[in-house]
């Protein structure tokens, strides 16, 4: 797998830490020039009582809010657009979005579309925003995606079951507050799928054809404290572990996001797309399945997995530790109470082909380290179904 000498890293998000600093939103927000922001989240994290927790702070910053609660897993473009009408309708100058993965990316977009109008399908693709957004405060509260520190944003297309990928240097948040006192009442089903997208990201942005040696080092540590902490944050929340589990998230997610992903992505955010599952929790499922197809193109690279992993790998040989890294991603899947296929998880095998065609030309296959076809794509599917090829 060849990679190049040549490469840019960018990080751009202030990252804010610790027990209670989502105390600060107000502050940062006011720092930003804002008065008036828009809260974007979804109901679960307003019956959470998580908001109540960031009023005092935003009170005492005097920055007035409306809060927009309507935003889903997989969030669907309408909502997002639904949003901004209303943070235009309010006058808001900035977005404070608080939540998982979708509300952080739906607030990306409603950051464009309140500043710009138009339509999230508008902006699909890279490079499509030309000027600074309103200013985006995220506050993340899983412990998957990273999308508090990334410049995309995922959203489904409803229309036609699919995930748009909206990607510029205008989306990254400008500042992500990760504070663990607000994972506390994280469900063990949420903790699992989310800590093993963390996973999958760190493992695709290692052995990515855009890797560098800047995302490796973030990966590899990140990848060593989620082999580490996950089971333990699953198993009881333990408060450490958790707080572990969200820096390790962030900081896979600068690594991703500077390295590509590869087919894994490209096969989930199809599967998301047309049914609607979880994205952690699809990632898992197909994860083993594209390593053990990916690791003939750098079998040192999985033998590094594996070793950060806690995999016992001295005396091996390089090609038996890398499929010690393998195992140890199924286990690890298994313990966290991953189901096996997708089958389980509601994606209807009949679509397979639709699917495939449609993962070979998404946006994170390009970056995949082996070479595949859509037949391959198809077996991986297959695969993943615990079906034979
Ligand atoms: P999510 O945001 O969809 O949330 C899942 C569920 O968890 C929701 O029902 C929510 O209410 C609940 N929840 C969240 N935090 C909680 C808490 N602290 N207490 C109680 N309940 C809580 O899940 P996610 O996995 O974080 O995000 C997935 C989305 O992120 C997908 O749409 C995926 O495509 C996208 N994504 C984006 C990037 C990026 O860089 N932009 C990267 C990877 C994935």
């Amino acid at each position: 797998m060849a990679r190049s000498d040549t490469f840019e890293f960018v990080h751009v998000t202030r990252i804010v830490a610790g027990p209670g600093t989502s105390d600060q939103a107000g502050d940062e927000l006011r720092a930003l020039g804002a008065t008036r922001a828009i809260v974007v989240t979804d109901g679960g994290i307003a019956a959470s009582g998580i908001l109540s927790k960031l009023e005092p702070g935003l009170k005492r910053a005097q920055i007035a809010y409306d809060i927009f609660d309507e935003i889903e897993p997989n969030p669907a473009a309408a909502a997002v657009e639904r949003a901004a009408e209303q943070a235009r309708a309010a006058g808001a100058d900035a977005v404070l979005a608080v939540g998982g993965g979708s509300p952080i990316d739906a607030g990306k977009m409603v950051a464009v579309l309140a500043k710009f109008a138009g339509a999230v399908r508008d902006y699909e693709g890279i490079n499509t925003i030309a000027e600074p957004t309103l200013p985006l405060v995220a506050i993340p509260t899983t412990v998957g995606t990273g999308s508090e520190v990334t410049r995309g944003a995922v959203i489904t297309d409803t229309s036609r079951n699919a995930k748009m990928v909206c990607v510029s240097p205008h989306v990254f948040p400008r500042v992500a507050i990760l504070d663990p006192d607000l994972l506390e009442n994280l469900p063990p089903h949420i903790t699992a799928a989310t800590g093993m997208d963390s996973l999958t990201q760190a493992i695709e942005g290692y052995v990515s054809r855009g890797a560098n040696p800047i995302s490796d080092a973030l990966n590899l540590e990140a990848l060593r404290l989620i082999a580490e902490n996950l089971r333990l944050a699953v198993a009881r929340n333990d408060s450490e572990a958790m707080a572990k589990m969200q820096i390790a998230t962030t900081m896979q997610g600068i690594g991703f996001h500077n390295a590509g992903l590869g087919l894994v992505h490209a096969m989930s955010n199809t599967a998301g797309g047309m049914f609607g599952t979880a994205h952690g929790v699809t990632n898992a499922i197909i994860l083993p399945h594209v390593m053990a197809f990916n690791v003939s193109s750098d079998p040192r690279r999985f033998a590094r997995i594996a070793e950060a992993m806690g995999e016992p790998i001295d005396g091996l040989s390089v090609r038996a530790a890398a499929d010690r890294a393998i195992e140890a991603v199924r286990i690890l899947s298994e313990d966290v109470g991953i189901p096996p296929t997708l089958g389980d998880i509601g994606v209807d095998p009949a679509a397979i082909p639709e699917m495939a065609r449609a993962a070979k030309g998404a946006i994170d296959a390009p970056t995949n380290p082996r070479h595949f076809t859509e037949v391959d794509i198809v077996a991986l599917y297959r695969r993943s179904f615990g079906m034979p090829d």
